[in-house]
């Protein structure tokens, strides 16, 4: 139980990557509170978790919202000392077709959401003397994909705060690092492998083997191997872990 008398605040914790996570840090010994946009499906999420998981509507795109969010957080289950941004939206468009809007929508989930988060956080941690922030990035943060230019942008923008901001909390016990999943087998990728046969007439079978193509272990990746490497992160004993971007992506990017 290494995470034992923490608590840990996750964003977009109600399915996928960050459900996975919410169970492998409870696993540890972590008090745990979700958020996502919709309250029924935290709910939902919690049910099934644990019966001390607190749940918590915001949106990360709303600055106050979120600042709302994380005080009411601290006062149900005590100081967050673990900060998981995981909210994230990855809409395809090619270039050409990519609209200011979808842009700009791009650039709030996956990056200023993180943003909002963390200033909300930080001075919980910084109060407590330790913190642990992950954000869950891509390796679309670390290489280009073709069709998703915002969200790629975004992706090695929040890499970029990753890197920036381990430097600033270095000295303050307070860790700072992006997990950057390859395509796992969540609602995101059921999204992408449904916009594949819309736009080329493939089977599902033929888009899922195109996107697991991309993996050299020819498979997507699992959520419970993506929070894996999250909950290890957050241990104690990786206090010397800060500023990496650590691929779980089957050796797609080295
Ligand atoms: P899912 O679509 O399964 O889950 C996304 C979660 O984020 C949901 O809980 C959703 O809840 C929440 N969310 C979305 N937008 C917002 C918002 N504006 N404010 C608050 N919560 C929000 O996605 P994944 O689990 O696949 O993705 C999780 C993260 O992992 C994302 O950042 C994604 O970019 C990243 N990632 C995913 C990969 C994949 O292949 N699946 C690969 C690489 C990275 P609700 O809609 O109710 O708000």
């Amino acid at each position: 139980m290494p995470l034992l008398g923490h608590h840990a605040f996750i964003t977009g914790g109600s399915r996928g990557i960050g459900l996975a996570c919410a169970r492998a840090l409870l696993a540890d010994g972590a008090r745990v509170t979700i958020a996502g946009r919709d309250a029924a499906s935290l709910e939902r999420a919690a049910a099934q978790l644990s019966p001390g998981v607190a749940t918590c509507v915001l949106d990360v795109t709303d600055e106050a919202a979120v600042q709302a969010a994380v005080a009411a957080a601290a006062r149900q289950l005590g100081p967050i000392t673990i900060l998981l941004n995981n909210a994230g939206q990855a809409l395809p468009a090619p270039f050409a077709k990519t609209s200011s809007r979808h842009w700009q929508q791009m650039l709030d989930v996956n990056l200023t959401g993180a943003f909002h988060c963390t200033q909300a956080v930080l001075p919980q941690m910084l109060d407590q003397g330790w913190g642990r922030i992950i954000n869950i990035a891509s390796t679309a943060g670390l290489k280009g994909y073709k069709y998703v230019s915002a969200y790629v942008a975004a992706k090695h923008g929040l890499v970029g705060l990753t890197k920036a901001l381990a430097l600033e909390l270095a000295s303050k016990n307070i860790t700072v690092n992006a997990v950057c999943p390859g395509y796992t087998e969540t609602d995101i990728v059921q999204d992408a492998i449904a916009n594949i046969m819309r736009t080329t007439g493939r089977t599902q079978e033929q888009a899922r083997a195109e996107l697991a193509a991309g993996n050299p272990q020819q498979k997507l990746v699992q959520v419970e191997e993506v929070a894996n490497a999250v909950a290890w992160l957050c241990q104690p004993a990786a206090s010397a872990m800060t500023g990496q971007s650590i691929a779980v992506a089957g050796g797609e990017v080295m």
